[in-house]
């Protein structure tokens, strides 16, 4: 683990640049709810180091979560940036379907305990192979199976146009026990321990 250590804090700077670039974007919808926050603290058990920001060549929060008019609810968090930018897998999890639809296009959905994380609007195609799908994005070099355990911050795929969509961006849907979250309040919390713990060790070093 000795040999971990420089590469963790360099992880932890491109984390904090990365989300801090994301988060004052994310000032312009705030959009906090009290009960999400409360289920959050105690599912988290207060480290969020851990997690990666879902997208790299972030650009800005183009659709907020929440209510969207004409009686439509939008189940997640838009994120735009150039297509084909790489996708990185929020938490460490397990690829429990590979979404291949008109709305979300070629995506997929990743569970990590109790948690859900949705992907879509990718490049790529999905296919199938000894009864398990997959998604295979040949030019972004990822092939990502059902099933498949990945690792947090990996890279599972790029920025696309698949499904409906009107422009290149992430939607990026989370659920905890089946239930949906604003990922705005998540990103929050996550900007907020890794900032305090990038400075813990800035300070002690
Ligand atoms: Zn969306």
């Amino acid at each position: 683990m000795k040999l971990n250590r420089f590469g963790r804090l360099q992880r932890l700077l491109l984390l904090a640049g990365a989300s801090l670039i994301a988060l004052v974007a994310l000032g312009y919808h705030p959009t906090p709810v009290k009960a999400q926050d409360s289920q959050i603290n105690q599912t988290a058990t207060g480290s969020w180091l851990a997690a990666s920001f879902p997208v790299e060549n972030f650009q800005e929060y183009s659709s907020p979560y929440g209510p969207r008019g004409e009686g439509e609810f939008h189940y997640g968090l838009d994120i735009a940036a150039p297509q084909g930018s790489y996708i990185r897998n929020w938490w460490a999890g397990e690829v429990v379907e590979v979404i291949d639809d008109d709305r979300c296009g070629t995506g997929l959905v990743i569970a990590s305990g109790k948690w859900e994380h949705v992907y879509c609007h990718m490049e790529g195609q999905v296919g199938q192979a000894n009864g398990r799908n997959y998604l295979i994005d040949r030019e972004g070099g990822i092939i990502i199976w059902q099933n498949e355990q990945l690792s947090a911050g990996v890279r599972i795929g790029r920025v696309g146009m698949s499904g409906r969509t009107s422009g290149p961006h992430l939607h990026w849907g989370l659920r905890y026990a089946e239930n949906w979250i604003d990922p705005g309040t998540v990103l929050r919390a996550m900007y907020g321990e890794q900032t305090a713990a990038l400075s813990r060790r800035l300070d002690g070093q």
